[in-house]
């Protein structure tokens, strides 16, 4: 029996003929034998899965700080192999049945406790595309790093306070970690409970205090969600806000591309070892980025 690979929901349903695999945000509507679930971005979560749930210790703890507590968790899937895809802490592609790739999202760069994505050959490849088009090129994250760091002791030794904003369960734990022995560091609670949780994983050794407007020294680095400060303390501190996000590349304000997504080039360096004979696009620039994958040759097509 052919495999079939269908969109069902935000997510993907993968049917084998024996065995109906729901990958990521796919509902309790849709039967399926197993959920397995890459990594807890809200994106990738399911409601109310209807299969017996898979996914990394990291990723079920994350999901229970998000409100999601899953019930029949399975601790192996026969024939499915999970691989670390160095996105955000837990997250991990799946090898399904030998031959299908699921990347979920994935890094390639190992970033500290993170390991880059290093896939396995595979014939069919269901793959990301976030930054699937030729401008999103952010080179490697070291240079990235240095970059950050240099720009953050420039505004310091002018005495500003600076605000890094990101999502805030990815990159910024990464930072925190990066700006550990760095004075006068401080979490937006949306943050310092994602740092928490990485501690009670064992992955972050020290906690960073919560920003407590009027309880802070400055110059003062503050991590938090995009564009969740106030009028007030933007008035009180006047601080430099610097964007850290792959998007970074197409806005006008100051930021550094740093990403917990691979870039355009990383992800044709990625179909390149994986040499699949059939590739499917999801998420992101999947249609424009399939297009690109036809026109280089491959059999690829967008979900
Ligand atoms: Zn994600």
């Amino acid at each position: 029996m052919s495999i079939r690979i269908l969109k069902a929901g935000q997510g993907i349903l993968i049917d084998t003929g024996h065995t109906r695999y729901a990958l990521d945000k796919v509902s309790g509507n849709v039967a399926a034998d197993y959920n397995l679930i890459t990594h807890a971005h809200i994106d990738h979560l399911p409601y109310n899965p209807r299969g017996r749930v898979y996914a990394s210790k990291e990723t079920l703890h994350l999901a229970r700080l998000r409100g999601y507590r899953y019930r029949r968790v399975v601790e192996e899937v026969k024939d499915v192999e999970d691989i670390d895809s160095g996105h955000i802490l837990g997250s991990k592609a799946f090898l399904i049945e030998g031959k299908i790739l699921y990347t979920g999202d994935f890094n390639i760069w190992n970033r500290l406790f993170l390991k880059g994505f290093k896939p396995p050959k595979t014939e069919i490849l269901i793959i990301e595309a976030t930054y699937g088009a030729p401008d999103f090129i952010f080179g490697e994250f070291n240079k990235l790093l240095d970059k950050l760091l240099s720009t953050i002791s420039r505004y310091i030794l002018e005495g500003r306070n600076i605000v890094l904003e990101a999502f805030p369960l990815g990159k910024l734990q990464l930072i925190s970690e990066v700006l550990k022995n760095v004075k006068n560091v401080y979490l937006h609670n949306e943050v310092y409970k994602y740092n928490r949780a990485y501690k009670e994983l064992g992955y972050i050794k020290e906690e960073k205090r919560v920003f407590k407007p009027g309880y802070v020294d400055t110059p003062f680095i503050l991590l938090s969600p995009i564009r969740r400060l106030g009028t007030e303390f933007m008035e009180r501190y006047n601080p430099v806000s610097i964007y850290l996000s792959g998007w970074a590349v197409r806005m006008r304000r100051l930021g550094i591309p740093i990403s917990d997504h691979v870039d355009f080039n990383g992800l044709i360096k990625t179909i390149e070892e994986i040499e699949p004979k059939k590739i499917y696009v999801a998420y992101g620039y999947s249609l424009k980025f399939s297009k690109i994958l036809s026109d280089m040759g491959y059999n690829a097509e967008p979900i």
